[in-house]
């Protein structure tokens, strides 16, 4: 029973921190302790330390531990890419000498590819480009999305890489460059989740869905055999007959018969639901035509649309383009139909004066399902803006009029729904 314990409290805290490190930063979880949690210990806690380490020393170290603290929470290091390969590596040195043996042929072929496709995927997702934003770049990437005037207006710069900021990029503070179609910047990967990579980071995440899931079920089906070895009235879903002390016995009975391979099982088991709830978050913000980052902009404007100082009108078609901040051409098949913005009077903007953009009069918007996502095509065209790199939408015989008619009905962005049933 103790060692029992002492297996399913380990596998418990390691997926624990890895719950807190993988949905610490989602916006959806922004108001909630895990949020704390993540804050306490990347920010508060190093800080902390830090606080009473120049006390202790009288400032003496101040400047290593300043530039030591900084690397470790804002530089660019490998720390949790190599905790993560070492996780699945020693992991799998635990578990594979015992199940294999008794593994079946088929099996053993699954979980050969099962094993391999995390690291394939884990090295291309880490070590392709994301969509930097270059000079010799910028061109391609203001061509890749039109602005959509709600999210991303044209003409603004990026102060530090002195570029126009394309339309869905943003600057990554963590490794300090533009990136296109910047989702978040991703620990695990040592990486930017942007245009260039979110296909891998997608299928990385869908490989070790599936190899914890995997790795877990059959681990438990060969605990539960070692356990019905002792007891042949044994079974994972408890009998009825059985009483709960001799459940555990039989269970603690069947990891210490192969403890690496038990506590593996264990973990992957625990981890599995949080990998499978990461790959539906992000699956979820495909069928909306989002992104993290964006869905935080979505959350701000949800949050003005609230106090009543959201504002909407149209653009005109066909409208002139800026040809200084603004590409001529996209290869996005609409163009943007609104402008938003916002009052801090929570009135209408003088017609004439505070924007020039739009024609016709204000509309207050109260909700984010009546406000245009220009980014979202239908679960299908977002699908393969995601799967198939610099695809050209224009292509096919999608003209400008189609605008609008190719989103599918409006759905509830993840700033409305998730927020609400996470907090
Ligand atoms: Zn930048
Ligand atoms: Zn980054």
């Amino acid at each position: 029973m103790a060692l029992l314990a002492q297996v399913a409290l380990g596998a418990l805290a390691i997926a624990f921190m890895t719950f807190v490190a993988f949905f610490g930063r989602l916006p959806a979880l922004r108001h909630t302790p895990i949020a704390w949690l993540h804050r306490a210990i990347w920010i508060s806690i190093p800080n902390a330390i830090l606080a009473l380490d120049q006390r202790l020393t009288s400032g003496r170290l101040t400047s290593w531990t300043d530039r030591f603290g900084n690397y470790v929470m804002f530089g660019r290091h490998p720390t949790i890419l190599i905790f993560f390969f070492l996780l699945l590596t020693v992991g799998e040195y635990m578990y594979l000498p015992g199940a294999w043996p008794r593994m079946s042929a088929l099996h053993r072929l699954m979980g050969a590819i099962a094993i391999v496709l995390p690291y394939v995927f884990l090295y291309l997702a880490a070590y392709s480009d994301p969509g930097v934003i270059t000079p010799a770049t910028h061109s391609r990437w203001m061509s890749h999305y039109p602005y959509d005037f709600t999210l991303f207006h044209p003409g603004q710069t990026c102060r530090t890489c002195n570029l126009l900021k394309p339309a869905r990029s943003k600057h990554c503070a963590v490794c300090n460059r533009c990136v296109a179609k910047m989702d978040h910047h991703c620990v695990f990967i040592n990486n930017c989740v942007g245009y260039g990579n979110q296909h891998w980071f997608l299928l990385l995440l869908l490989s070790t869905a599936i190899l914890t899931a995997y790795g877990g079920t059959l681990g438990l089906r060969l605990v539960s055999q070692n356990a019905r070895a002792r007891s042949a009235a044994f079974n994972l879903w408890k009998p009825h007959s059985m009483p709960w002390r001799t459940y555990f016995v039989l269970l603690t009975i069947g990891i210490q018969d192969d403890v690496g391979l038990g506590s593996v099982t264990l973990l992957a088991a625990m981890t599995s639901p949080l990998v499978w709830g990461l790959l539906g978050y992000h699956a979820y913000l495909i069928y909306c035509g989002t992104t993290t980052n964006e869905s935080m902009k979505w959350q701000d404007w949800q949050a003005e649309m609230d106090d009543g100082f959201a504002f909407k009108r149209q653009l005109p078609t066909p409208r002139t383009k800026d040809p200084r901040v603004e590409a001529a051409w996209t290869r996005w098949p609409v163009e943007p139909v609104q402008v938003m913005v916002r009052t801090e009077d929570g009135e209408p903007p003088n017609s004439g004066s505070a924007s020039e953009l739009g024609v016709g009069e204000w509309e207050r918007v109260w909700h984010l399902r009546d406000v245009e996502n220009l980014y979202d095509l239908g679960l299908a065209d977002n699908m393969i803006d995601v799967f198939v790199p610099n695809h050209s939408f224009r292509a096919e015989t999608v003209t400008d009029l189609e605008r609008g008619r190719r989103s599918k009905k409006p759905k509830a962005r993840p700033g409305a729904g998730l927020v609400a049933a996470a907090t």
